[in-house]
């Protein structure tokens, strides 16, 4: 199968629920419970399957984003959020978790609308994620346990306790809308903090949705306040003064400069950043799984994913098989529009995504690469943002396609003969997120495991995640985990507090 016809608009394929929820626009913004249009300007989010508007957003300018800020403050020092029964705050997240669940259909539809994801990917995984990851933290918010500190000096009692800490900015990008939004309000929630979440400027409709529904599970005003818009409203958002902490999921180059600024006012902040994860497939592997799972860790959400394994290392006595059974499947992949049937893979979010994409394709060319598979993707106006799944076989360390984070579906290949040498192959990139390993030898598997400079290891896997393991990257991906405990921690202070017991 090869890349569909273009279709005008697929707003006529959506459900009747999913359809009123988009001829409900413009959608406006969510400050203390209310949606209000803002300073009045709005931006149109397009599909990216057509390249035609869905509806209109709000946009928020500093002043909007200042009544959200003020609105998540009141909500943490006066209301009563931070007072509530750990219990109850635990009851409202699960509650969110159940109406998410409900609502199943519809923001799977309006998720693939709005991002180019084949609607079954996101009914079967980005929908039941984002409840798992709901209800995984509404765990955690009757478990924030302090300690009792043995110290030196006599008759003092020393405790810790955990405290929110207060308001946070969220901000999260395109590639998986809901999920992210799960990701950045669950541990914020169960902590006891209050927020105000920025969803990507391409992908507004599911953050917009999970706000009409929280209103409906019944937090109270301020706690979840939601604004819209582009990287201006992200940057007010970082920069207002009474943001305490910023948690931030998107491009290495605003991560970075996000972290400058949280540095300079001393804000509490974690960056989930880029990937240019290195995926090693040695000579004893399962090759069956080793294809099937490679094939998927670079392809899936046509490439879009921080932890997509987009470096792949082949051991030279198996490399041409593997190479030319991916390029076979990459060749025979269903790419098409998000809501038509037996759409596997869809495409990219944005004109612009379209461009840098097919310009780093075209620079694996001029580099002296050769594709196996896909090539530069031609456009016509009313067509979507479609590239094949692409593979370039042996690259260069130096090429621009084997450095750089693409964030498409586009895999390079080399081979390798020994473990060290893969390992500081893989290891001799800017980044580390993630890295991935297929052999059936224990010892080896382990043995790269911790050669790899990576935050995750995948043995005999690619992409695996849950609510409980710790999520994220080191060197230029990143500071600080999603998931697990070291992410509730990081919307936690200690507070010590020492009793004279006279
Ligand atoms: P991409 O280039 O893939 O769109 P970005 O890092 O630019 O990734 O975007 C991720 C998120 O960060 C989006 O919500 C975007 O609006 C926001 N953003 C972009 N620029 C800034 C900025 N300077 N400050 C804060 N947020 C920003």
């Amino acid at each position: 199968m090869s890349t569909s016809a273009a279709v005008t608009s697929q707003i006529d394929r959506l459900s009747p629920t999913a359809r009123e929820f988009v001829e409900a626009a413009p959608h406006g913004l969510l400050i203390a419970n209310q949606w209000g249009s803002g300073n009045g300007s709005e931006f149109q989010t397009e599909d990216p399957s057509t390249g035609a508007p869905i509806c209109a957003v709000a946009a928020a300018d500093p002043a909007d984003v200042d009544r959200a800020v003020a609105a998540a403050r009141e909500a943490f020092d006066n209301g009563p959020w931070t007072t509530m029964a750990p219990a109850e705050r635990a009851m409202l997240i699960n509650k969110l978790a159940d109406l998410i669940e409900q609502d199943t259909e519809t923001l799977a539809e309006l998720e693939a609308l709005d991002n180019g994801k084949p609607l079954v990917m996101a009914k079967i995984v980005d929908v039941p994620t984002a409840v798992r990851h709901l209800r995984y933290f509404a765990g955690w918010a009757t478990k924030l346990e302090g300690r009792t500190i043995p110290v030196t000096t006599p008759n003092m009692f020393v405790y810790t306790r955990r405290e929110p800490v207060g308001v946070c900015a969220q901000i999260i990008p395109w590639n998986f809308p809901l999920m992210m939004a799960a990701w950045k309000l669950a541990p914020a929630l169960a902590a006891g903090c209050t927020l105000v979440l920025k969803p990507a400027e391409q992908t507004p409709l599911t953050a917009i949705r999970i706000g009409q529904l929280a209103v409906k599970a019944g937090f109270p005003p301020g706690v979840i306040n939601i604004v819209n818009g582009d990287g201006a409203t992200g940057a007010a958002l970082v920069d207002h003064p009474d943001v305490d902490k910023i948690a931030f999921t998107g491009s290495t180059a605003v991560g970075r400069e996000i972290g400058k600024k949280a540095g300079e006012q001393l804000k509490r902040v974690t960056l989930e950043l880029g990937g240019k994860s290195p995926n090693i497939i040695c000579d004893d592997a399962d090759l069956k799984a080793a294809i099937r799972g490679s094939f998927q860790g670079i392809y899936f959400n046509t490439g879009q994913a921080c932890n997509a394994g987009s470096r792949l290392f082949v051991h030279s006595s198996v490399y041409d098989e593997v190479t030319s059974k991916i390029a076979e499947m990459a060749d025979g992949a269903g790419v098409g529009a998000s809501l038509a049937e037996g759409t596997q893979f869809g495409p990219v979010v944005s004109a612009r995504q379209f461009e840098t994409v097919n310009g780093f394709i075209q620079s694996g060319f001029e580099e002296g690469a050769t594709a196996a598979a896909g090539g530069p993707a031609e456009r016509a106006d009313d067509d979507g943002y479609f590239i094949r799944p692409t593979l370039f076989t042996d690259v260069k360390p130096n090429m621009k396609i084997v450095r750089e984070e693409i964030f498409g579906p586009v895999l390079v290949a080399s081979k390798f003969d020994e473990i060290e040498e893969v390992a500081a192959a893989a290891n001799d990139n800017p980044y580390g997120l993630a890295a991935g390993v297929w052999t059936r030898d224990i010892g080896r598997a382990h043995r790269l495991a911790s050669l790899l400079r990576s935050g995750m290891v995948y043995i005999n896997a690619w992409g695996m995640a849950d609510p409980a393991a710790p999520f994220g990257g080191v060197k230029a991906s990143g500071i600080g985990r999603e998931m697990g405990g070291e992410n509730l921690d990081a919307y936690l202070e200690t507070k010590t507090v020492w009793t004279n017991l006279g």
